[in-house]
């Protein structure tokens, strides 16, 4: 009988079984990154033909020109505190029990109080 070929009976034989389990699974976690990635490319093109839309229909529908559009995107972007290019979200304390609430969810992580929303965008 082939040990290394049916996993057990010898240590090599677990230790290869071992690690052929954990290459499978390493290849799946991978892959399943890979599919994360493409939908969140996707999904950003999508919302960047939308953001563009709106733009040109802001601008056909008032006089605001792109100077004004880069101006704002600017003093948003300093908002934060820092020029970075991003619209970074500031901490935020939980009402109920005072620890930091993560920017991503919408519950605190400890004792489950809501985010009270500041803006439109905190929802997002
Ligand atoms: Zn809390």
């Amino acid at each position: 009988m082939n040990h290394l070929l049916f996993g057990h009976g010898t240590s090599v034989g677990v230790g290869a079984a071992s690690a052929a389990g954990d290459a499978a699974r390493a290849r799946s976690a991978a892959g399943s990154a890979k599919r994360d990635v493409a939908h969140m490319e996707d999904r950003l093109e999508r919302l960047s033909l939308v953001c563009m839309a709106m733009w040109s229909l802001i601008q056909d529908k008032t006089k605001l020109t792109e100077e004004d559009l880069l101006e704002r995107v600017k003093m948003i972007d300093l908002m934060d505190g820092v020029e970075d290019g991003k619209a970074t979200r500031g901490v935020q304390k939980c009402r109920a029990c005072g620890r930091v609430m993560s920017a991503r969810h919408r519950k605190c992580l400890y004792c489950g109080a809501e985010k009270l929303a500041k803006s439109a965008f905190d929802a997002i």
